[in-house]
C-alpha cells in the first residue's frame, strides 16, 4: 500500500490531469454520443498511462496500488470524465493478468493499455442476467479450435469494440457453474444491434453465429469460467461504487455552486441535515471501496464488501440527484438544449442515468442477496 503523501498526490496528479483533458468538446461529445464513449478522450488516457496506472510495471503498467485505482474512478466521476472503455480495459486486462497464459498477456495488454484496443464485456444474455450460471451461449470444440454460438444481451460498447470477453458454456453436462469457460473473441464476426436504454444510453444484442476462435483465444483454464467471471464482478462492483461517489460529489458540488451563486444557501433548512447525511454518506462509502480496494490487492476475494459498496454508492447517486432536484426545482428538470437547462441538462440526465446503475454489474437486489448470503451467511440467494 502507498503512504497518504503518495496517495494524495496520486489523487492531485489524477484531479489535474481531468481538469485539463476533459474539456467542453469532450464533453459535447460525450453528451452527443450516448454511450459513454469518446475515443480522441480514451486514447488521451491511454497515451499518458492512466488506463493501466494499475497493473504492474512488468505487465507494462504504472505499478500503482489498487486503492489508488479506487481514487482514479473517483476523482474522474467527479470531473465528468467518460471512463467506461478504460474501466472495461482495466476489468479485462486485471482479468487476464490473474489468469490467462504470458503469450496472451504479452498479445493483448499493450493494446488495452494504450487506449488503441477497445473490449466489451459478453456475460448477459436474452434470458439470462441475474442468474448467470445459467448462460447458454456454446462453445463446442472443433479440433484445435472452438466454435461459438449464441447471442448476447446489454453489451455496451460493443459498437466500438475489437474483442469481447465472452462466457460460454463449454460443457453442457456438468454442474452449471463448473461448465463455463471465458474467450477473448474478436468483434469483426459478431453482428451488434443497438439497444436504446433510460438515459438514451446505448447498448447492444450481440449475435456469435457460430463464430471459430482459435484454443489461444481461450482466457485461463478450461472450465474455469465461472472463478473469472466472479472476481472480475467483485472488482467492476467495487469501481462503480467509487465511479458513483465520485458522480454524486459532481452533481452537489454543481448544485452547491448555483445555490451560492443565487444566494441560496442561506435558506437551506430541512435540506441542511440531508446534505450532511449524504456527504457522511459519500465519505464512509469512499472509505469502503478503498478497503475493497485494498482486500483486492491481497488477492482477496470479497463479494459481500464489494456488493455493500455497490448497493452504497448507487443509492447515494440517486440520492443525491433527487435532492439536487428538489433544491433546484424546475430548472434541474430541462433537459440538455432547453434554455435554462441547469448545467445544460446533465442533472436531468443523471438523474435518470442513476436509475441505470442499480442495474448494471448486477442489480441492487442481486447484492442484497449475495451480502445476505456472503456477509451474513444467511440461505435463499440464487447465486
Ligand atoms: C444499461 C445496461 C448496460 C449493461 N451492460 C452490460 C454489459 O456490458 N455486459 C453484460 O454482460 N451485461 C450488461 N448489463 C446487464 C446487467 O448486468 C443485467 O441487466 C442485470 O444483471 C440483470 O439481469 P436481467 O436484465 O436479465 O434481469 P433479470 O435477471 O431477469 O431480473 C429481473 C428483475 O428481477 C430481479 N431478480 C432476479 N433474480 C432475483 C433474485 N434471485 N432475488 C431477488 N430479485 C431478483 C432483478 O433484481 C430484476 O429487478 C447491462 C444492463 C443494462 C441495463
Amino acid at each position: 500500500m502507498t503512504d497518504q503523501l503518495s496517495e494524495d498526490d496520486f489523487r492531485l496528479r489524477a484531479r489535474a490531469f481531468f481538469a485539463e483533458e476533459v474539456t467542453a468538446d469532450v464533453r459535447e461529445k460525450l453528451a452527443d454520443g450516448g454511450s459513454e464513449f469518446v475515443e480522441s478522450f480514451h486514447r488521451r488516457l491511454g497515451a499518458d498511462g492512466w488506463i493501466a496506472s494499475q497493473w504492474s510495471i512488468e505487465h507494462g503498467g504504472g505499478g500503482g496500488t489498487q486503492r489508488e485505482g479506487a481514487i482514479l474512478q473517483e476523482e474522474a466521476a467527479f470531473a465528468g470524465a467518460p471512463m467506461l472503455a478504460s474501466n472495461l480495459s482495466s476489468i479485462v486486462g486485471f482479468a487476464l493478468i490473474e489468469h490467462a497464459s504470458p503469450s496472451m498477456v504479452e498479445a493483448y495488454l499493450p493494446g488495452f493499455a494504450s487506449g488503441e484496443t477497445v473490449v466489451c464485456l459478453g456475460y448477459s444474455e436474452p434470458e439470462v442476467g441475474s442468474d448467470l450460471a445459467s448462460l447458454t451461449t456454446r462453445a463446442a470444440r472443433d479440433g484445435d479450435d472452438w466454435i461459438i454460438s449464441g447471442s448476447k444481451m446489454w453489451t455496451s460498447l460493443a459498437q466500438v469494440a475489437d474483442y469481447m470477453l465472452c462466457a460460454c458454456r463449454t460443457d453442457p453436462e456438468t454442474d452449471r457453474h463448473t461448465g463455463i469457460s471465458m474467450f477473448l473473441v474478436p468483434m469483426e464476426h459478431i453482428a451488434v444491434e443497438p439497444v436504446m436504454t433510460l438515459g438514451s444510453f446505448r447498448t447492444n444484442i450481440t449475435f456469435l453465429d457460430d463464430i471459430r476462435v482459435s484454443q489461444d483465444n481461450m482466457v485461463g483454464k478450461l472450465h474455469g469460467g465461472w472463478q473469472i467471471l466472479m472476481s472480475a464482478l467483485d472488482f467492476e462492483r467495487a469501481g462503480t461504487c467509487t465511479a458513483r461517489v465520485g458522480q454524486a460529489r459532481r452533481v452537489l458540488a454543481l448544485t452547491w455552486r448555483a445555490l451560492e451563486e443565487s444566494g441560496q444557501l442561506d435558506r437551506l433548512e430541512r435540506e441542511r441535515d440531508e446534505l450532511a447525511d449524504l456527504t457522511a454518506g459519500l465519505t464512509s462509502t469512499a472509505e469502503l471501496a478503498y478497503r475493497v480496494a485494498d482486500m483486492q490487492a491481497q488477492g482477496m476475494r470479497c463479494p459481500a464488501e464489494s456488493s455493500i459498496a455497490k448497493v452504497a454508492g448507487t443509492e447515494l447517486l440517486q440520492r443525491a440527484t433527487d435532492l439536487s432536484l428538489r433544491l433546484l426545482g424546475p430548472i434541474g428538470l430541462l433537459s440538455r438544449g432547453a434554455p435554462g437547462a441547469f448545467a445544460n441538462g446533465e442533472l436531468e440526465l443523471e438523474h435518470r442515468n442513476a436509475v441505470r446503475y442499480t442495474v448494471t454489474a448486477g442489480t441492487n437486489e442481486i447484492q442484497r442477496n449475495i451480502i445476505a448470503k456472503h456477509g451474513l451467511g444467511l440461505g435463499g440467494s440464487r447465486r
